[in-house]
């Protein structure tokens, strides 16, 4: 196999949290779109590990056991991935069900700020939407396109979903040091998802970086769905300047958003250490890509 050509897709999601596909049929998506290395990175679940690493034997994918753990810095949120990490790793799930005991909540309180802003049931209508797994925002946007309440999702978040608006409830996420810690006793490589998404300064973003290292993060989205060719470019800059590794995902939701497609995004800025530049092919199925934690 031709190692240095892999494609390596590393932030993708699944119905474990706002994405559209199955675990299963994400993976096979994936082979059909020329991916060797995927990541499954639901947000802060680990449900959809599983199926999508047997699906990813059946459809010759590797697949990375992955998660986008949400983190409040700074009285925002900020997105920081976990790769190979132990699914089953005790004080990583215990964290996660309490930022899911948080998300339960605040469906239900965004249910309630939207029905006084005259939407009535859509606490109702996302959790349909949920497949029994955890709500999302995502989940309100999708129910709210689908009555015509707006005219697509990207619109809904605009209009009531973000900060200001009126179905918008504050996170109350994991504390950096804190979620971390939970990536990383879990065997995992954090790495700062889409960091020109944050609408930071460029100081303020090199203060999230330094304090996001100094609580163990190797690695930083260059190369994302959500990135422009600049932004690309400078946070490839920022990269290099920090020694961060770069890491490269679509930050795939399902077939709803063409504009996203797995395995496309560009190749890293020349010049920098990959994410997976340690990595090796499996020489056996199943088997953790990177050694965890024993
Ligand atoms: P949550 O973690 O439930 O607060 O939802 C966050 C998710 O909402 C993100 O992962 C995106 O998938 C989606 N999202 C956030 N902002 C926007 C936006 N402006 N337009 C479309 N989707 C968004
Ligand atoms: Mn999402
Ligand atoms: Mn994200
Ligand atoms: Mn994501």
């Amino acid at each position: 196999m031709a190692v240095m050509n892999r494609c390596y897709d590393l932030h993708t999601h699944s119905t474990a949290s706002d994405g559209t596909l199955t675990p299963a049929e994400l993976v096979r998506h994936a082979a059909d779109c020329g991916v060797d290395v995927l990541a499954i990175t639901d947000h802060d679940s680990v449900e959809g590990i599983a199926e999508a690493q047997q699906a990813g034997r059946a459809f010759g994918v590797e697949v990375v056991a992955g998660i986008e753990l949400s983190i409040t810095w700074m009285g925002q949120v900020i997105h920081v991935v976990g790769l190979s990490i132990d699914p089953a790793a005790p004080e990583l799930l215990a964290g996660l069900d309490r930022l899911c005991e948080f998300r339960a909540w605040r469906a239900e309180e965004m249910g309630r700020r939207l029905a006084q802003a005259g939407y009535a049931g859509c606490f109702e209508g996302a959790k349909a939407l949920s497949n029994g797994r955890l709500i999302s925002r995502t989940h309100f946007a999708r129910h709210l396109v689908q009555r015509g309440a707006a005219s697509d999702v990207r619109d809904v978040f605009k209009r009531f979903l973000v900060r200001g608006k009126p179905g918008h409830v504050p996170g109350r996420w994991a504390e950096p040091a804190e979620g971390l810690g939970w990536l990383r006793g879990a065997g995992g490589r954090p790495v700062l998802a889409h960091p020109a998404r944050y609408n930071l300064t460029r100081s303020k973003l090199r203060r999230l970086v330094a304090e996001l290292m100094e609580a163990g993060c190797e690695g930083i989205e260059v190369v994302s769905g959500s990135h422009s060719r600049d932004e690309c470019l400078t946070i490839g800059r920022l990269a290099h300047e920090t020694g961060l590794l770069a890491s490269s995902g679509s930050d795939y939701h399902g077939p709803e958003n063409p504009w996203v497609e797995l395995g496309k995004c560009p190749p890293l800025p020349a010049g920098l250490t990959p994410v997976w530049h340690d990595w090796s092919p499996r020489a056996e199925w199943p088997g953790p890509l990177v050694s965890v934690r024993s």
